[in-house]
């Protein structure tokens, strides 16, 4: 639960939202059917229920987005509500209202959301005393509005670029391997759900520490570049590539095995051989793959690849090699 709270933001402002809503509404419900103001009672019982049915909704199915706007539409419809009802006491509900619906909601439905709820109070006219009561509400809820949607877009474009620092790799642009934690358990129980086979190929330089060496940090750093360009260029869209640490590289990519994944292979290991250039001349790599196998731990799918890239550079280099006991079948020439 507390997992969900930290990496859910939007189920972490629902959550909050909704408690502090229960705390503070749920006094007054009781207060007025106390001082028999019924009508305003149901509406805040109303309001309560609703609430404490989106927080439900919205843990029970994790569709943050919908129960954001439901939570908006109901946190802006009854504090209008109770606005027309007790009239000035009942004016202040909307400001938090206000404020919240930026974090529910896009900050265009927020705007016309607040902009509806104020406008309505304004055209209903009981809840205000004179015109300039009024407008003195309807320019401070003006001001709350423009400060919350600065606020929260901000917020909103701080979290979008801390997300990106944390998953993306800075030199060559593609995700790193927290990114690549995430995406292995996806294709894990995808398999699981569908049978559709995944293999996973761990791509490793060939003695780049000597280009390193003899040239330099920032060569070794454009021939990663390249490398990823290469790859990029010579996979599918559906093919998922990670830097998985230093010169290793993780490639992920579904749908394929048997003879497909073996030409899959040999065309990129061609590739490489044709295109890889560093200033000392031609830069191999040598390349693991293992095909998940059915009820496989991501961990363990891992370690088979491993193997099989540990095999490649001990057996020389510059070679593809499959993990035991999967062995890719014979290339035919019409694969080849
Ligand atoms: P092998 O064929 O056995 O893989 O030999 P190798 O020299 O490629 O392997 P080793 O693991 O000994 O060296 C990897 C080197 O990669 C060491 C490290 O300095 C370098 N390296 C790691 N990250 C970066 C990087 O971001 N940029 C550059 N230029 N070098 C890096
Ligand atoms: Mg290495
Ligand atoms: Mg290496």
């Amino acid at each position: 639960m507390l997992h969900r709270l930290k990496t859910d933001f939007r189920l972490s402002i629902i959550t909050l939202l909704a408690a502090s809503a229960i705390l503070g509404i749920t006094p007054f419900a009781a207060m007025r059917f106390l001082q028999g103001n019924t009508l305003a009672g149901v509406v805040d019982a109303a309001i309560l229920t609703g609430i404490l049915l989106t927080l439900s909704y919205a843990w029970v199915t994790g569709d943050t987005q919908r129960s954001g706007v439901v939570f908006a539409v109901i946190a802006c419809g009854g504090a209008v509500t109770v606005g027309t009802l007790v009239g000035e006491p009942g004016l202040f509900w909307l400001y938090p209202c206000l404020v919240t619906t930026f974090f529910l909601v896009n900050p265009r439905l927020a705007a016309l959301l607040n902009v509806a709820s104020v406008v309505t109070l304004m055209v209903h006219g009981g809840a205000f005393r004179s015109d300039v009561q009024m407008w003195s509400f309807a320019s401070t809820a003006l001001v709350v509005s423009a400060c919350a949607f600065v606020f929260a877009n901000r917020n909103q474009d701080q979290r979008e670029r801390l997300e990106h620092l944390a998953t993306i790799d800075p030199l060559t642009g593609i995700k790193n391997r927290r990114s690549m934690d995430q995406e292995l358990d996806l294709a894990a129980s995808e398999a699981e759900r569908t049978g559709l086979p995944y293999a996973l190929v761990l791509l490793d330089i060939d003695h780049f520490k000597k280009i390193n060496d003899e040239h330099g940090h920032s060569v070794g750093d454009d021939v990663l570049i390249e490398l990823v360009a290469l790859l990029r260029q010579n996979t599918r869209k559906a093919d998922r590539l990670f830097r998985y640490g230093g010169e290793e590289f993780v490639l992920l990519l579904p749908g394929v095995d048997g003879v497909g994944l073996k030409a899959v292979m040999n065309n990129l290991q061609q590739v490489l051989r044709k295109y890889m250039r560093g200033p000392g001349g031609p830069v191999t790599a040598s390349f693991g793959v293992a095909i998940l196998r059915q009820g496989e731990s991501v961990d363990s799918w891992l370690v088979r690849a491993d193997a099989a890239l540990y095999e490649a550079k001990e057996t020389g280099r510059d070679r593809v090699v499959f993990s035991d006991p999967y062995r890719a079948p014979e290339l035919t020439a019409d694969t080849a």
